[in-house]
């Protein structure tokens, strides 16, 4: 069985096998390692990409430079990135660069992680997890 994945990269469409997991997995189009998934720095266009892309579970964080929470969040946000490839696509938009976004997701308080599968979103939360509270909800939804 193949599934589609976006370059983090270069945002290019890949056909892929889908695995339990992965030894090396390139872009066709750019080469780089889809394997290196630290989060996508996102914004409306980046986001609808991978939303009407993607098979695997995106997972968006809406944060802002100025929230606590967010910052403290971000790291165990990257953790939980780096330790799923290409078991869900992870994904970064500054909510004050894409207030529009933010209004059109219902985004009330940050940090709000969503997650969207089958092109539309099936659920978040809100506030600041660690990296293990992270993985283990995304794991619900791979
Ligand atoms: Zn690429």
């Amino acid at each position: 069985m193949n599934i589609n994945v976006v370059c983090p990269h270069c945002l290019k469409v890949n056909r892929i096998p889908k695995k339990e997991s992965y030894a090396k997995a390139n872009c066709g189009e750019c080469k780089e390692s889809l394997l290196e998934c630290k989060p996508v720095v996102g914004n409306a266009s980046i986001l609808a990409t991978f939303v009407a892309n993607s098979q695997l579970p995106v997972i968006v964080d809406f944060w802002a430079p100025w929230c606590g929470p967010c910052l403290q969040m971000a790291p165990h946000f990257e953790k939980a990135a780096i330790a799923m490839p290409l078991k869900a696509q992870f994904m970064k938009i500054n909510n004050d660069d894409e207030q529009t976004l933010g209004s059109t997701h219902q985004i009330a308080s940050i940090p709000a992680v969503l997650v969207f599968k089958d092109g539309k979103e099936v659920d978040r939360f809100t506030g600041a997890r660690n990296s293990e509270q992270i993985e283990a909800w995304v794991k619900q939804y791979v």
